[in-house]
């Protein structure tokens, strides 16, 4: 490997360790300019379960590799990515469009699941118990799940795949990627450093497809499958979900998100728009912990809104390797109608654009920093998931009508509070149904925490200590 670059060719299939040429290759492109950028190998459920014939072949070996040369592989993984991250982060923005300073930030906070399971492979460990009653002794010891399927989306092309694939490795399972169709290069290039740090053939495949479900059903009713982990959106978990129930797989659901943004009067109120401004355009809006619904108490509402609105008019919209942009283009053309068509309803329905709401003419597919007010209570943009560089600003009055509308919503994933009374902050954590939540914070995301949600967010936590247990089974041995 040269010092500057690994030559990844993304027409070639990796399998286990393998390349492999296919038939057929699917297009992916710039969303700066809508060109196309590679073509990528296109594999079918034949590839899938050769890829699972393979892991599944090697499982007990990785499963009995002892775990400080897992550790070790996996440190070596993060340093190789760090070592390349300038690679790893122009990939990122010229496949997903977010500024090059965001793909960085991807890179190092990606490239660091890597070393933390590597630290957390040599810390497996079970418990051992007397019965109390005199009859026996308790073992408790802690195997790997088996082999693994992870399938990722595109808003974060490394991270959401290191999440999944470094404490898998750390437990010992063997791992099959299906990679967004939109951003697999990432992934692709991760499998070139899998295989310069040392790790054995068979244990990561690499599986782009321009058609998810047909390559997934195949491996779904295959019982050598033991696990399945998905990123994405709260209708394809379902989907999942069902396919799963076949085998009975265990499954991690980290699935779509409706964060609520509390302002409370009390809150110091630069801070509160300096959260919101990263919690809402953090990753271009593109995250699944983006706040959706920012609520602000009817006192500070106008300084709010004010200041709020001048800062996203303020933002340089551009290509992600030009210098000084802070929004980049959306994903897709499709996902930019849709956000479009949710601003349309919303202000057919009664609510104000202050800023943006158009779409520009011109290549890419780019969509204006936007804020609305005066939106309905019942409108569909405080009940989806927008996904984009979009804000909806409602008033409240009270602790118990804001924490009541920021609970109404099947989601549970994320939640941002903004108070200055620490008896508040508590209280109104405790009373808000979601997984994680900020207090006087715009970003939670932590290679230490566990990450994930609860209502229809997902099943499972994903990094922290916790994200390991997702890939282990636990045994009870019996001893006399
Ligand atoms: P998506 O559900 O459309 O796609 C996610 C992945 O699933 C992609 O790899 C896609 O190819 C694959 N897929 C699609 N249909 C499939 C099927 N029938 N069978 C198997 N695989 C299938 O979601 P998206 O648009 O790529 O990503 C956006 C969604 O992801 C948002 O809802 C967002 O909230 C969610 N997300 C959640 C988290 C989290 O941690 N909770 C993190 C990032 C994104």
């Amino acid at each position: 490997m040269s010092n500057n670059a690994f030559i990844a060719d993304p027409t070639m299939l990796r399998i286990g360790g393998r390349s492999i040429t296919t038939d057929r290759t699917f297009t992916v492109v710039d969303p700066a300019t809508g060109a196309s950028i590679a073509e990528v190998a296109d594999a079918t459920p034949a590839h899938a379960i050769e890829a699972l014939s393979v892991a599944a072949d090697v499982q007990s070996d990785w499963a009995a590799t002892p775990a400080r040369a897992r550790a070790d592989i996996l440190r070596r993984a993060w340093e190789l990515v760090m070592q390349h991250s300038e690679q790893f982060a122009r990939l990122i923005t010229s496949e997903m469009g977010k500024p090059l300073a965001e793909s960085y930030g991807e890179v190092t906070y990606g490239g660091e699941f890597l070393r933390w399971y590597a630290e957390e492979a040599v810390r497996i460990n079970g418990r051992y118990a007397e019965s109390p009653g005199g009859a026996g002794r308790i073992l408790v010891t802690r195997q790997p799940v088996g082999t693994t399927l992870a399938i990722t989306p595109w808003n974060f092309p490394l991270a959401m795949g290191t999440r999944k694939i470094a404490p898998a490795l750390a437990a010992g399972c063997t791992v099959l990627i299906k990679p967004a169709a939109e951003t697999p290069l990432t992934m692709l290039l991760l499998s070139e450093v899998f295989r310069e740090a040392g790790l054995p053939d068979g244990v990561l495949s690499i599986l782009p497809t321009s058609d998810a479900a047909a390559l997934t059903a195949p491996l779904l009713s295959d019982s050598r499958l033991r696990k399945v982990t998905f990123t994405g959106s709260t209708a394809v978990g379902r989907t999942l979900l069902r396919g799963a129930a076949e085998h009975v797989l265990r499954t991690s659901m980290e699935l779509g998100g409706n964060a609520p943004f509390i302002v409370f009067a009390d809150a110091d109120l630069e801070a509160a728009l300096d959260g919101a401004m990263a919690a809402k355009m953090r990753n271009g809006g593109e995250a699944c912990t983006a706040a959706n619904r920012i609520y602000v108490e009817r006192s500070v509402l106008d300084e709010f809104t004010d200041e709020f609105t001048d800062r996203m008019r303020a933002l340089v919209v551009g290509p992600g390797d030009q210098p000084g942009t802070d929004l980049g283009p959306m994903i897709t053309a499709r996902q930019r109608q849709r956000v479009a068509t949710l601003v349309d309803m919303t202000v057919a329905a009664g609510a104000r654009i202050r800023t943006g709401g158009t779409v520009p003419e011109g290549p890419g597919y780019y969509y204006p920093p936007t804020v609305l007010t005066d939106t309905p209570e019942d409108a569909l943009i405080l009940r989806e998931e927008i996904f984009g560089p979009v804000a909806t600003i409602v008033a409240f009055d009270g602790e118990a009508a804001g924490v009541a509308a920021a609970n109404n919503t099947p989601y549970g994933l994320a939640a941002y509070i903004y108070t200055g009374d620490i008896d508040r902050a508590l209280r109104v954590s405790a009373a808000i149904e979601a997984g994680m939540v900020g207090v006087n914070r715009g970003i939670l995301s932590d290679v230490a925490a566990p990450f994930g949600g609860i209502k229809e967010s997902g099943l499972g936590r994903e990094s922290g200590s916790e994200g390991i247990d997702e890939y282990l089974e636990t045994k009870y041995v019996a001893l006399r």
